[in-house]
């Protein structure tokens, strides 16, 4: 007899769009097959988790027949394409991320007939037929050796050595980490709003392992500019290259940060301009980087109104007096509302009449779900956990149900010390995979054995540093001993408004060890 085996799932939702029938699937199948309830992960897209295995065929079709999909979102092939949450209708470039980031998903989805008959016994709800002008492109990649003629065009008999992630972003947005993907699109845009074409940068990745020094985080670099009618031959390029060059025989080596790192960036750039037929041109300059959540109500640009809701640590569940699953439910029963899932694993609400407001804010107020930002206690606000015990099989420590009492200390750590209104960056994984990019954070604890962290630090809040491990292995108990005399250094000797990420890397860590 076979053992009851658990599994989890994750949605296919680039951009992190779930419509409203969608969203209603979810939160039924999490009801009746799951463990009640939802995840909202790092890239924008639902994890549900606790389906028996003899369940899955039943909630995969649903899913698929409520608009949704899972195709894609696990494997050695693209995840979840990500890009920024803010619905603004009356900023083209944002309108373009969304654009791009669907059409970069459909590039790289599988063309295999296999998920349907597997999951719906045949049953095509998506029509896979190419249109004449995918049959020309697809004759031109045929011609270049980009793809071969077989079931998987791009893919071949192999995939890719590894998980592939991409991002489409706009000049100044840093809501999606952009140095922490394979592939990162920028849109740029002409004086009227038109699209002109892309910056484009690769080999960024968090994951890790412990004591290999050989594995490590890194940010990506700027690859180049490509006018718009080049962007998908441009992009099958540079994944080509990943599938052709990249490590298949060590695992930890595979992801496509390492082909960059080992070849270096002239190197890696001048196979691409290869495969990909002709020069590229140079970055385009970019305003500074800036992370914003959009929490609270904001004007979305039409007329109408968007509203983000924080998600502490991506849970949507009822607990004690926070009926937020609830309330999510009852806000999309009601008012049909589409949905962005953030980078963040928060939640926006869009396409929201004046009218519809006060209604919404009533539903969300009556089952305790807190919607003003300046509310919020800010370490939660900014701070995020990976999943890892008791649903993720990699785990090595807790993280998701760690981090709250780790911000409750620190905290009144700050109370302590008088620095309150300190908004730090914390971030908490179960394991140096890496899931919710602790090694941009501020602050960063990444799982090292029951209880303990290797604790990383100087990461800055606009996601543009990496930051650097200044312990192997700190016992959460000893958290308040550690980190006063740092805040106490910092308080001492920061600049006027300089954020401890900043402090710590302008200062250094011969400094810091000093203490
Ligand atoms: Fe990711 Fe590791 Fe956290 Fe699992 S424990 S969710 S693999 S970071």
């Amino acid at each position: 007899q076979e053992k009851d085996y658990q599994m989890m799932l994750r949605t296919r939702t680039p951009g992190g769009f779930v419509p409203p029938q969608f969203y209603l699937a979810l939160d039924r199948l999490s009801e009746v097959y799951g463990n009640q309830t939802l995840r909202i992960t790092s890239r924008q897209a639902f994890q549900m988790h606790g389906i028996p295995k003899q369940d899955l065929k039943t909630v995969v079709a649903d899913i698929v027949r409520s608009m949704g999909s899972t195709l894609g979102a696990c494997g050695d092939l693209n995840r979840n394409v990500i890009a920024p949450p803010a619905p603004f209708k009356n900023r083209p470039e944002y309108q373009y991320a969304w654009k791009y980031a669907n059409k970069v998903a459909n590039l790289f989805t599988p063309k295999t007939g296999a998920y349907y008959e597997i999951w719906l016994d045949g049953d095509k709800i998506i029509s896979a037929e190419e249109s004449p002008a995918q049959k020309v492109a697809r004759q031109q990649d045929l011609n270049a050796g980009i793809f071969t003629e077989s079931v998987e065009p791009f893919y071949g008999t192999q995939y890719l050595p590894r998980k592939f992630k991409c991002c489409v972003t706009v000049p100044g947005d840093n809501s999606v980490d952009v140095y922490t993907h394979d592939i990162s699109l920028v849109v740029i845009t002409d004086q009227y709003g038109e699209l002109e074409g892309f910056n484009v940068l690769t080999g960024g990745g968090m994951g890790r392992t412990h004591n290999k020094e050989e594995t490590f985080a890194r940010l990506s670099d700027h690859l180049g500019y490509v006018d718009k009618g080049d962007i998908y031959k441009l992009l099958k390029a540079i994944g080509a290259i990943q599938r052709d060059y990249g490590d298949r025989s060590n695992r930890l080596h595979a992801r496509m940060k390492y082909l960059i790192h080992d070849w270096g960036i002239e190197k890696f750039k001048a196979k691409v301009e290869s495969y990909f037929g002709k020069p590229l041109q140079p970055f385009k300059e970019l305003p500074p980087w800036e992370y914003q959540d959009f929490l609270g109500w904001h004007e979305q640009g039409d007329g109408k109104l968007f509203l983000g809701i924080l998600i502490e640590n991506g849970r949507v569940q009822d607990k004690g007096n926070l009926k937020l699953k609830t309330a999510l439910r009852k806000v999309v029963e009601q008012f049909n509302l589409p949905i962005r899932l953030t980078p963040n694993h928060n939640l926006i609400f869009y396409d929201i009449e004046q009218s519809q407001k006060t209604a919404i804010e009533k539903v969300l107020e009556i089952h305790g779900v807190e919607i003003n930002p300046d509310r919020l206690n800010s370490l939660t606000r900014y701070g995020m956990a990976c999943p890892a015990l008791p649903t993720c099989g990699l785990a090595i420590t807790e993280s998701e149900r760690a981090l709250p009492g780790v911000l409750e200390r620190i905290n009144l750590l700050l109370e302590k010390l008088n620095m309150v209104n300190e908004q730090l960056v914390i971030r908490m994984t179960g394991c140096p995979n890496g899931c919710v990019r602790p090694y941009l954070a501020e602050l960063g604890f990444v799982g090292r054995g029951p209880g303990t962290y290797q604790v990383w630090l100087g990461g800055t809040t606009d996601g543009t540093k990496l930051a650097q491990p200044y312990v192997q292995s700190l016992q959460i108990e000893d958290l308040e001993a550690f980190l006063e005399p740092i805040f106490l250094y910092f308080q001492a000797n920061r600049k006027s408004n300089e954020s401890f990420g900043v402090f710590c890397h302008r200062v250094g860590f011969d400094k810091l060890q000093e203490i």
